[in-house]
């Protein structure tokens, strides 16, 4: 998985990617995509931002949130806006695999202990200025509608799940923003400390940089 920052711009990305193809009648891409008019975005991206839920109720299995709506890809006919948006999450997570493998990603591993965590949570704060409008979706996910789905998730872990990530995105993750969104989603939050000291040796790591950024370039 990517965290929740990124994940956001992956679909900031979609959406641009939707409104471009509705001025492209040539375009391959414009099958596999539905109409942008039919895609409530809120809903979309509230949806994008749920299978990690997983994270604060220990009772939600990972299957359960990820291993559902194959094969994946971008067709989201007979979907709710929601459910598109839940099934861009794991389409995200599998493309940034893919990404990451292209470019050897994992080669950079050597010592850094928390590869993996920190990468992630470096990429959401290298690439948050993507994206402008994150006072929008931080309201909306102070206040979100409640969905109804197949995994007994009840009203308040939903409620609070979004409130946890809009504290999140308010602004650039500092190590200060990133450590109490850490230590709320980690299994083992004692490993906190040692995660950032990862974030802060990858950061200097140019090629690591690059290849990050070059996710939410190719998602799409
Ligand atoms: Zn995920």
């Amino acid at each position: 998985m990517a965290t929740q920052i990124s994940h956001i711009i992956y679909a900031k990305k979609y959406f641009d990617s939707l409104e471009l193809a509705n001025f492209d009648d040539l375009g391959v891409k414009k099958k596999k995509i539905i109409p942008v008019e039919k895609i409530n975005k809120d809903e979309f991206i509230l949806g994008c931002i749920f299978p990690d839920i997983r994270h604060i109720d220990e009772n939600i299995k990972r299957k359960d949130t990820h291993l559902k709506f194959a094969p994946l890809n971008l067709n989201f006919s007979g979907l709710t806006s929601f459910e598109a948006g839940w099934k861009f999450h794991l389409y995200c997570d599998m493309r940034r695999e893919e990404i990451l493998n292209k470019y050897n990603f994992y080669s950079f591993k050597n010592d850094t202990k928390f590869y993996i965590q920190a990468a992630k949570l470096l990429e959401d704060e290298i690439i948050y200025d993507e994206y402008n409008n994150w006072e929008k979706i931080r309201n909306y996910f102070n206040n979100p509608p409640f969905i109804e789905t197949d995994i007994n998730v009840d009203s308040e872990t939903f409620k609070l799940w979004y409130a946890m990530v809009a504290r999140y995105i308010e602004k650039k993750p500092d190590h200060k923003a990133i450590r109490i969104f850490a230590i709320k989603i980690l299994k083992n939050p004692e490993n906190v400390d040692e995660i950032i000291k990862s974030i802060e040796e990858l950061h200097k790591n140019e090629k690591v940089v690059e290849i990050l950024k070059k996710v939410k370039d190719e998602i799409i």
